[in-house]
């Protein structure tokens, strides 16, 4: 396997599409000694993985915990009680934040790992953390254009289901199950609300 040593610089933005590729299949890429940032490297190690799987695997992985890490550090939706911040200022009835209508949600949070979910914020948080949306994190730059689309709306879903709908090598494959499953979710929720009416 050949080795080629990079440093942080806009020649390797530039060349990323093809880094990504076929084409480097057995190229390793070796950082240069000056590099310390954690997200490129973390870029790096991702190129090195060579099997399709295994890569879109850590990078979903790698997106999720990185959202985790801001979202519990700087606790981003103030959650009391099960009400996120925009609730209890509403003043409204509901609470479990964005979760309401999942059949994934518990009374401890999330039972998954869904990266849409994490990327999916309200206004106000947005306007807080900017370095929660899609397009300030890297490593999702290494996916295709296809599972771009797909980590950004497959949401109310669990982590298992999300990867077979990036594994899938076509668009129209993924989108029919995504579809089947937001019937089944909706189905399900209005049974067990004339269950429990
Ligand atoms: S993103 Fe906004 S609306 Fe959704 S749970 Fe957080 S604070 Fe609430
Ligand atoms: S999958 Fe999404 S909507 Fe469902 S509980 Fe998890 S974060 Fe909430």
């Amino acid at each position: 396997m050949k080795i080629k040593e990079v440093s942080d610089n806009k020649f390797f933005w530039k060349h990323l599409k093809f880094y990504k590729s076929f084409l480097y299949h057995n190229i390793y890429f070796k950082p240069s000694k000056n590099i310390q940032n954690e997200d490129f490297l973390e870029i790096l190690k991702s190129l090195n993985i060579k099997k399709r799987k295994e890569r879109i695997k850590f990078i979903y992985e790698t997106a999720c915990f990185k959202i985790d890490k801001i979202a519990f550090s700087k606790n981003i939706c103030s959650f009391k009680e099960n009400k996120c911040f925009i609730q209890r200022k509403l003043d409204n009835n509901k609470c479990n934040g964005c979760c309401r209508k999942c059949l994934y949600q518990s009374n401890k949070g999330c039972t998954t790992a869904n990266l849409a979910c994490k990327l999916f914020n309200c206004s106000a948080v947005i306007d807080n953390f900017p370095e929660m949306q899609a397009i300030n994190l890297n490593i999702l730059k290494l996916l295709s254009f296809k599972n771009q689309i797909i980590v950004k709306s497959d949401f109310f879903a669990t982590k298992e289901d999300v990867l077979k709908d990036l594994y899938s090598l076509s668009l129209i494959y993924s989108a029919l199950r995504i579809l089947k499953r937001q019937v089944q979710r909706i189905i399900i929720l209005k049974l067990n609300k004339n269950l429990f009416k």
